[in-house]
């Protein structure tokens, strides 16, 4: 029940008890009457009780009504606005982390002040507490960033040695000694463009370039890219369109791209031989939803909450597939909440496999 609706009430009790102790009172002397005055008289008087406790009763009713009504507007303005005032601010707080300053008036009672003070050191914890985070996590996006810039150098130096060194005349063992090392200096390479990705992103220095998008399209240029690997591992990938074409999506191409890439390519990497990854797409509202669903490995419930966290990696994925970094989904959710859009995924009903949901606003024409 509502505060106002709590108010409401007791004050109509307040004013039904009132004109239920005047009539009851009322019935109660006339009553009296009989026993005190002779039969003859009683008819009289009960009339002029009548008359007095109409009248007096309907002053001390009314009276009543307009003392409650008063009591009413006082705390309303005084109590339920201000709790209410309180409440949105806190809700707009709690939802977006925008603050809303309350006036305190002096006739704000000192509990309700007391609040709102409360409520205003809360908040300046959270801020502060917020702006800490963010000068951590900048210091530390600065620190990733410097760090793979500094690698990169070297690193591309070595897959160069590597490769010069494999056209060299070596035998069969040393060549496949080397063959490794430039394989391995390839994913070391991989692993610093993806820390460079992840700090540009979550420093904000990536500028997005958004355009409508016809990602349906994007997705079987994806599933034709990963049809050599797809082919290899036994496993089909395809897209299936509807009957009716997609709408176009708010989105950066080649993030968006990005995205696809590295959701079929862990599909195919997390599902055994001959099984599938079917990529298709509807529209959910003002939301173009987009699934990859394979017949996989799947990703247990103890590892529901921090599959998108970064450097996490399922103890059944790392069991069938030692490379991997763990960083991918964490970069593709950033960049499709980025887009104003999510990225989730659920098992298969048939407890088979996974389905990972790319959502996307479709663009307004
Ligand atoms: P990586 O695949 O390089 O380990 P990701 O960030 O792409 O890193 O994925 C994180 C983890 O999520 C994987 O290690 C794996 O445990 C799990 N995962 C991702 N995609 C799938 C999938 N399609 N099926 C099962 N598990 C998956």
């Amino acid at each position: 029940m509502s505060l106002r609706a709590l108010l409401v009430t007791v004050l109509l009790s307040i004013l039904i008890t009132t004109s239920a102790v005047v009539v009851l009172s009322f019935l109660f002397l006339q009553e009296q009457l009989f026993t005190v005055f002779p039969s003859e008289l009683v008819s009289q008087a009960s009339n002029s009780l009548f008359v007095l406790f109409t009248w007096q009763g309907l002053g001390i009713i009314l009276l009543t009504a307009s003392m409650m009504l008063g009591l009413y507007v006082l705390l309303e303005r005084l109590l339920v606005s201000r709790i209410r005032a309180l409440l949105k601010a806190m809700t707009v707080f709690a939802e977006s982390g925008e603050r809303i300053v309350l006036s305190n008036t002096s006739s704000t009672p000192k509990e309700i002040w007391e609040l709102v003070d409360v409520f205003d050191k809360i908040v300046e914890k959270v801020e502060a507490s917020h702006k800490k985070d963010l000068e951590v996590s900048r210091v530390k996006s600065d620190f990733i960033s410097t760090a793979a810039h500094q690698l990169r150098t070297p690193l591309t130096g070595i897959r160069w040695a590597l490769e010069a060194l494999e056209k060299s005349d070596l035998s069969d063992e040393l060549k496949s000694l080397v063959q490794n090392a430039k394989d391995k200096s390839h994913e070391l390479v991989s692993i610093v463009g993806t820390l460079l990705d992840i700090s540009a992103i979550e420093s904000g220095k990536y500028k997005y370039v958004f355009t409508a998008l016809d990602v349906e399209s994007v997705a079987e240029e994806v599933a034709k890219d990963f049809s050599p690997m797809a082919q290899k591992a036994l496993i089909s990938v395809y897209v299936e369109r509807g009957t009716s074409n997609l709408p176009k999506v708010r989105a950066d191409k080649e993030r968006i791209k990005w995205i696809l890439n590295n959701l079929v390519e862990n599909a195919i990497r997390y599902t055994p031989e001959k099984g599938s990854v079917r990529i298709h797409g509807e529209v959910h509202g003002s939301k173009l939803l987009f699934m990859v669903r394979d017949t996989g490995i799947g990703i247990g419930k103890q590892d529901k909450n921090n599959i998108f966290e970064r450097f996490y990696r399922a103890q059944n994925a790392i069991a069938v597939q030692t490379g991997g970094n763990g960083l991918g989904l964490y970069i593709a959710r950033t960049v499709a909440t980025d887009h104003g859009g999510d990225l989730t995924f659920a098992p298969n009903e048939d407890g088979i496999g996974t389905t990972f949901t790319l959502s996307l606003p479709i663009a307004v024409p």
